[in-house]
């Protein structure tokens, strides 16, 4: 049995957390292969080594005062590694940093060595091999990640080494530059060592004990989901839940590698286990509800739209042309509504209706904003009549008007829209009925 455990930074922000990371490693032999994040923050009010790290660099890399943050970031390794009682100097390393630092070595160098250093700091701490991400972990030219000469060094280099810490969030392109992926990127490290070994599991250690069924600032104290798909998983994170980068779930889907998002601070909780498939029963009819709020929609209304043979086409070429995706598309048979992203939208609000006037000449452009989208997503909806009904019902009875439904036909999600202002009373209402009401 082959585990990868990738730590999170709140999960290594100090003395204190790196011994738990260190019991928690120690518990389980299988625990072979440790992916560190940069120390996180010890409290709310705490910063994070790697915005120190960007912080130091951008004074530095201008010519502007960087000692302070230097000497900031220093003194963060030096506690955790006086608290661990280790003999690990970092004065060289720290010397090496500060001058790539004055000589513009790039944001991405000066990020990486947050989890460059705790990665030495751990290696020694653990007793385990050092493999520097830059030597294993590869970027094309245009800074994207070559999976396959990633996915070749990283096997062959693990090959014969029984247990090693490979740091986060990093790599390098061909010519030697560092590069990092974008923020809370260790998570898709860990995927990458945990496809190359063939892990039996990717365990991602952070501070909460799974995916909840929905966000904790909308629902006091949601439920754990036990066990989730990728394709679940996938739609309740591009509506906005997160604990996981995005790009960590591909390597190990492939693979079937089974991913356990685990609690550092509660170590007997289960976590949540993300899977490709299973025929486990999700505890309730839903898996998770998550939403976004400031979208707006754009009716176009036309007589005998239906028969017209490529209106659709013509319409969405208009967003095309301005560079706006769309996310949801709802029809009538003289009608189609385009919702967008508010944001994205507003600036190019009259050269798209303008644009759909001379596309189509359609009867008239009805635009509607300030409106939320709400995902309910579940494996077990498929099986389960009535969904939908207890769905609407809960919103009617919470006095809340809904704008738009849209039902993949996976059945695996349904997507509401509402107005903002009723997205809180929305998602409480929908969580209540399936959750509350079946525990
Ligand atoms: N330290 C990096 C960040 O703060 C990467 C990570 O933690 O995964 O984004």
């Amino acid at each position: 049995m082959k585990k990868v455990v990738k730590f999170g930074g709140s999960s290594l922000a100090s003395a204190r957390q790196f011994k738990k990371v260190g019991e928690i490693i120690r518990s389980d032999k299988s625990r072979r292969y440790v992916v560190p994040s940069a120390p996180g923050k010890r409290s709310d009010k705490d910063e994070k080594v790697t915005d120190l790290l960007y912080q130091c660099y951008d004074a530095a890399s201008t010519g502007a005062s960087y000692k302070k943050i230097l000497d900031k970031i220093k003194k963060r390794y030096e506690e955790i590694i006086d608290g661990l009682d280790l003999n690990l100097n970092l004065d060289h390393e720290f010397s090496r940093i500060e001058e790539n630092f004055v000589a513009r070595a790039g944001r991405d160098y000066a990020a990486s060595r947050g989890e460059y250093l705790n990665g030495l700091v751990m290696a020694q701490y653990l007793g385990y091999e050092f493999i520097d991400a830059a030597e294993v972990v590869f970027f094309d030219d245009n800074g994207v990640l070559d999976g396959k000469a990633t996915d070749r060094e990283l096997s062959e280099r693990l090959e014969h080494v029984e247990r090693a810490v490979i740091p986060g969030f990093y790599g390098a392109k061909q010519d030697g530059t560092v590069k990092t992926f974008s923020r809370g990127g260790s998570d898709v490290t860990g995927s990458l060592v945990a496809k190359a070994i063939h892990a039996d599991m990717y365990e991602n250690w952070t501070d909460v004990s799974g995916f909840l069924v929905t966000d904790p600032r909308l629902v006091e104290n949601p439920e754990v989901i036990e066990v989730i798909t990728y394709r679940e998983l996938r739609e309740l994170a591009y509506m906005g839940a997160s604990v996981l980068h995005e790009d960590a779930i591909f390597p190990v889907r492939k693979e079937g590698i089974p991913i356990n998002i685990r609690n550092t601070n509660r170590p007997n909780d289960k976590g949540t286990l993300i899977v490709e498939s299973t025929c486990r029963k999700p505890r309730f009819t839903i898996t998770g509800i998550a939403g976004k709020k400031g979208f707006c929609s754009i009716n176009v209304e036309k007589a005998m739209m239906n028969s017209e043979v490529g209106f659709g086409r013509k319409v969405l070429q208009v967003f095309e042309n301005y560079g706006i995706s769309f996310e949801h598309m709802p029809s009538g048979i003289d009608t189609m509504t385009i919702f967008v992203h508010q944001s994205e939208f507003e600036e190019y609000e009259q050269s798209v209706i303008a644009g759909i006037h001379r596309a189509v000449e359609p009867d008239y452009v009805e635009l509607e904003s300030d409106l939320a989208l709400i995902a309910v997503v579940g494996r077990g909806m498929k099986a389960t009549r009535g969904t939908a009904g207890r769905i609407f019902s809960a919103l009617a009875h919470a006095r809340v008007n809904v704008k738009m439904i849209d039902q993949g036909s996976s059945e695996l999600n349904i997507i509401i829209g509402v107005k903002n202002a009723d997205f809180e009373t929305a998602i409480k209402a929908i969580y209540d009925i399936f959750v509350t009401a079946e525990l």
